[in-house]
């Protein structure tokens, strides 16, 4: 994907505009299969979450992935797109009894992630296969908001309560094929991953009848030149190898499970918005773009580092900018970055706007949501249309009284 095919993209579907490159997500799918071959039965599930657009799943479903979701709409969101029930596995934290039982319904595996409902849904269902959810209590990465594995973190079931499970599997006499653990999205450290992962194996040698392991994700990609990545190859080498080693001492097949989201998608994403304005403070130049906080969150929430390119002028001399947006409040996305001189018009391109980058896009400030393309086998395809003003009207009913002035 060139400059010229992303500039091309902007005059054809207006600014901004969300652009993803289907070969790099091939490429990534790729990479991280080729590090786990030496695992006969590995299966990748997308989380879905990560970018949820249906082509993009059918994308990544070609490739031979399950999906991985977290609510009853992203499991339908999967079937919309044609995916069978048996490669869906839904790990909801937090949900009701009710959802949970009528997404069992539609043949999807249940990951369930606390003592209370597994009971209720145990006692209820004792033939459902479901997958239990456990907190390893490893902290992944040192950002709370992302690391989910820690003492306090609300996601899974301890490993200090596994008695506790035990006896609800007993009393229920229900069926656990599936252990999991999703330890957040920042692993910088494998040795933190393999110690996390032989508290799974640990675990896993108590339960007698498990289809899989699911080791979550969590692969740190790189955001900027020199930033430290999971070494996917590394990983791939040392945990294949603990993991035919526990499945002979099991004495069973097992498939080895990963939910990558934004290993897959992350990078494959270009965010393209137009520079509104260029004003010059006292102390700072701002370069003002067409989107804000409502489209790119990821800046103002995690204080994510996005690239920012000026693809109109990528030969032009550095200086410096702070790039905001249009919001009525605070929308920085990023203070005192080199960048290739702004005119106003010209059009800016964010890296790594593949993951929780459009998932997370609101209306705020009344805005629409921008249309994404999907850039496959040197074409831009149209895969979700700019919203229009008829868009924010839907749903909302006029008050029904006159009212006076
Ligand atoms: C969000 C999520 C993932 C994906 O995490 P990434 O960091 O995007 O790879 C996987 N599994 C579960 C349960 C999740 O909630």
């Amino acid at each position: 994907m060139t400059n010229q095919n992303l500039i091309a993209i902007a005059k054809e579907y207006g600014s901004p505009v969300y652009v993803y490159d289907a070969a790099k997500i091939e490429s990534q799918y790729n990479r991280l299969t080729s590090a786990f071959k030496k695992v006969k039965n590995l299966r990748v599930n997308y989380a879905v979450k990560a970018l949820s657009n249906l082509a993009v799943l059918q994308l990544i479903h070609s490739f031979g992935a399950g999906m991985d979701t977290v609510s009853i709409q992203e499991v339908r969101l999967a079937l919309a797109a044609g995916i069978d029930p048996a490669k869906i596995m839904f790990t909801p934290n937090g949900v009701s009894l009710d959802e949970l039982e009528e997404v069992a319904k539609m043949g999807v595996q249940i990951n369930i992630d606390n003592l209370s409902i597994l009971e209720q849904f145990g006692t209820k269902h004792p033939k459902t296969p479901v997958c239990v959810r456990i907190n390893p209590h490893v902290m992944a990465g040192g950002n709370t908001n992302i690391s989910v594995g820690h003492i306090d973190s609300k996601f899974g079931i301890s490993i200090h309560q596994i008695p506790h499970l035990l006896r609800i599997v007993k009393n229920t006499g229900m069926n656990i094929n599936g252990i999991h653990m999703h330890t957040g999205s920042d692993i910088l450290d494998i040795d933190v991953f393999l110690h996390a992962a032989e508290i799974l194996f640990d675990t896993a040698k108590d339960f007698k009848d498990l289809e899989f392991l699911d080791f979550g994700s969590g692969f740190k990609v790189p955001y900027k030149e020199g930033d430290i990545e999971t070494n996917i190859e590394e990983l791939g080498d040392k945990l294949s190898s603990r993991f035919n080693k526990f499945e002979k001492s099991y004495g069973k097949a097992l498939t080895l499970v990963f939910e990558p989201g934004k290993f897959l998608v992350s990078e494959a994403g270009k965010f393209l918005a137009n520079v509104n304005v260029i004003k010059q403070t006292t102390s700072t130049v701002f370069a003002q773009i067409d989107s804000g906080f409502n489209h790119l969150i990821r800046p103002m929430f995690y204080g994510s580092r996005h690239e920012i390119t000026n693809i109109s002028n990528p030969k032009g001399r550095e200086r410096f900018y702070s790039v905001v947006g249009y919001i009525c409040e605070t929308d920085t996305f990023a203070t005192n970055r080199r960048i290739a001189e702004i005119a106003e018009g010209n059009i800016l391109a964010f890296s790594n706007a593949g993951a929780y980058c459009f998932s997370m896009a609101s209306n705020y400030n009344s805005r629409l949501r921008p249309a994404e393309v999907l850039f496959i086998e040197g074409e831009a395809q149209l895969i979700r249309k700019r919203e229009t003003f008829d868009d924010l009207l839907r749903h909302q009913i006029p008050l029904k009284q006159t009212v006076k002035a």
